[in-house]
């Protein structure tokens, strides 16, 4: 029988507040609905226990400044460490789906970490997606982010890699933080197309979330053939939702899983905690259980206004149109040069709206036309003067790319002992599964 697992991190002692919508009790409802439902006595479900992310896994993916032991990461690690045990289930073909019920969310934390933004601080699927890249091998992996904000943070993580195709489906950033996710945004010199961003107008329902789906990420995916498909299962497209404004039912939800088939999905955002979330994580796990989840029904009434299927249509046919007129970009990004290199260049900054500080950030990659491209991010918060650098060798990375980012991270580590000019170097060398952390006054920490 095929097996569906079942994970429960609720975090009940970690929280940004007891009034915050992403609160301590957010996944009490929803256990105690799926264990009045039976769901728990059906025979192809197993129940998963979590584990703490090791740093490892987290620093394969993820750069955390100054350093990991100044942030305050444990629940956050759990969260991760719970996508961890359910890949490695699936790659071991223990299981042949699971859905990760935990908190705190992740998709928003990106590529450099200073701080929690849009409540997460920890990437759980993208932490998960490079776990099973350099445990098991896995090359095309898919993530489907069905959350109704932008996943800001894995399009950050994945934006130079050719490997991973990221599909965001989101309310429209001109009215909904992050403020991202435009058609536009179709990925780095090296990775161009393998970012899709499908920015919906508000109040979209069942109709056109499936129209979406049906008509552009399925072909999407179909084309790409992944390995792999993660599903960022965020639930505050649910019209009762109180800090969106979508219209999508509990049973829409059930369909959208039916559509997509991840393999693995992890819960991201979902706020309306008695009214939604138990209903919504109820049809999902139906859907990936294989059972019916028609009857499933939410008290609530719609709120919204739905967008009707013709306005909708035009609004799809529209999008599309501005997206096939654009162009490869890296020709209009600046050329730098780094060490006698040329690298496709970009400055960018990053807002932390838990904490309220800006981040800095000069992106270089190097255009490559076997890999990825080897990856430096020259980061920098106000508070703290110091520079701190990202060097990153991509998985599969060509010869080349290899060479230039080791000798990045060498000659910046030795220039820095004499110096001090950075405060920490991470080098993140997927290709060899090589992770390790220059501090200053420290020197290096091998993960
Ligand atoms: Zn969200
Ligand atoms: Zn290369």
């Amino acid at each position: 029988m095929k097996k569906t697992a079942l994970m429960f991190f609720p975090a009940f002692d970690w929280s940004l507040g007891s009034t915050h919508p992403e609160r301590e009790e957010r996944l009490l409802y929803t256990q105690e609905q799926l264990f009045e439902e039976g769901v728990m006595d059906l025979p192809q479900i197993v129940q998963l226990n979590p584990i703490v992310a090791p740093l490892k896994a987290v620093c394969r993916t993820q750069a955390i400044f100054p350093s990991s032991e100044e942030q305050d990461l444990e629940a956050h690690r759990i969260a991760a460490g719970s996508a961890l045990v359910m890949g490695d289930a699936w790659a071991r073909q223990e299981i042949h789906n699971g859905f990760a019920l935990v908190r705190p969310p992740g998709h928003h934390a990106g590529a450099v970490v200073w701080g929690n933004r849009g409540f997460c601080t920890l990437n759980n699927e993208a932490i998960l997606i490079n776990h099973l890249r350099s445990q098991y091998g896995y090359r095309k992996i898919a993530v489907v982010d069905t959350d109704v904000h932008h996943g800001d943070g894995t399009q950050n993580i994945f934006w130079h890699d050719p490997n991973v195709l990221f599909i965001s489906l989101h309310q429209d950033g001109r009215t909904l933080y992050p403020g991202s996710g435009f058609v536009d945004e179709l990925g780095g010199v090296n990775a161009w197309g393998q970012t899709l961003n499908i920015p919906m107008p508000p109040g979209t329902g069942d109709d056109g979330y499936l129209y979406m789906l049906e008509h552009w990420v399925l072909p999407k995916l179909q084309e790409f053939q992944p390995d792999v498909v993660i599903n960022s299962a965020g639930q505050d497209n649910h019209y009762s939702d109180p800090l969106a404004r979508m219209n999508v039912s509990a049973r829409g939800y059930g369909q959208i899983t039916e559509l997509v088939r991840p393999d693995i999905a992890v819960l991201e955002g979902g706020y309306s905690i008695e009214t939604a979330l138990p209903y919504v994580n109820l049809a999902i796990l139906l859907a990936l259980a294989g059972e019916d989840y028609s009857q499933v029904q939410e008290p609530s009434n719609r709120r919204h206004t739905d967008v009707s299927l013709k306005d909708f249509k035009q609004y799809y046919q529209d999008l599309r149109a501005k997206q096939e007129s654009q162009r490869v970009t890296w020709d209009k990004e600046r050329v730098k040069h780094l060490l006698n290199q040329e690298w496709a260049h970009e400055d960018y900054s990053v807002y932390y709206d838990t904490e309220g500080f800006q981040e800095t950030r000069q992106e270089y990659v190097r255009p490559c036309a076997y890999c990825g491209g080897t990856v430096v991010i020259m980061s920098k918060v106000r508070l703290h003067s110091d520079v701190c650098v990202l060097v990153r060798i991509p998985f599969l990375a060509c010869e080349t790319c290899r060479r230039t980012g080791l000798d990045v991270w060498q000659s910046l580590s030795e220039r820095s002992q004499e110096s001090h000019r950075y405060g920490s170097i991470l080098l993140q060398n997927q290709a060899d599964d090589d992770i390790r952390l220059w501090k200053r006054y420290e020197g290096v920490t091998k993960f």
